[in-house]
């Protein structure tokens, strides 16, 4: 039987990155629910609801189409906005509406019906805690923000993104910030989480370790 596992992080860890490569090795799907909090930032920009406006952010939300293809691919309404989520912008914002709570329960809901039937790989920053609180693996992965900031500098040159490493820094530190200290759901490492830190690590020591908890937890 194929279980959930779950991911948590602060941003920039590699937590996509690792869900990916986990999905392909164990022929699960990986949903990144952060990018679920960052089509609600772009929708509402699009919108031009305030970030703060919690009725009507979970208005916008209940009208929504939002598909999260198991590739990877983000439908909102129809339409691929799959590139249109990454950038700073929407970065900051969808940290703004993910301290909403109704946006939260809104979220929390889709995602745990998504994975009700197993094979999941959820990343996020509330999924050991809430979201998948009785998943039987529960990873935490963390880096310094330098390490993290660098590596998003690397992923944004391969992607022609702008690449300007003191800003990436900056967007990094108040993320977490934000994150960790806001009201409902903080960002926090799940009691029964196994703690990995990245910093010195390639992505294959990491993958090998992540393989290798996952075994000792399923038997695998
Ligand atoms: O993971 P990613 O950086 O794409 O997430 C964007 C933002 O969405 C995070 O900074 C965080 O505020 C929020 N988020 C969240 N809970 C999750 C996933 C993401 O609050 N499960």
């Amino acid at each position: 039987m194929k279980i959930n596992i779950a991911i948590d992080g602060p941003s920039a860890a590699g937590k996509s990155t690792i869900a990916d490569i986990l999905a392909e090795r164990l022929g699960y799907t990986h949903l990144d629910t952060g990018a679920m909090y960052r089509a609600v930032a772009y929708d509402a920009f699009r919108k031009q609801i305030p970030l703060d406006d919690e009725n009507r952010i979970v208005s916008m939300i209940e009208a929504m189409d939002l598909q999260m293809l198991p590739d990877g691919r983000v439908i909102l309404d129809g339409e691929d906005v799959s590139d249109e989520i990454r950038t700073n912008e929407v970065s900051m914002g969808a940290s703004d509406v993910s301290k909403l709570e109704g946006c939260r329960k809104a979220l929390v809901a889709m995602q745990q019906k998504i994975c009700e039937e197993g094979g999941y790989i959820l990343d996020g920053r509330d999924i050991g805690t809430v979201v998948l609180k009785d998943a039987p693996v529960k990873i935490y992965l963390t880096a310094s923000a330098e390490a993290r900031a660098q590596r998003r500098v690397l992923q944004n040159q391969e992607k022609g993104l702008e690449a300007d490493y003191e800003q990436i820094l900056e967007d990094i530190r108040k993320r977490d910030y934000q994150d960790m200290h806001r009201e409902f759901s903080p960002l926090t490492k799940a009691e029964d989480a196994i703690e990995i830190d990245t910093s010195d690590l390639n992505l294959e020591e990491v993958t090998d370790l992540v393989l290798k908890i996952i075994a000792e937890k399923t038997g695998d």
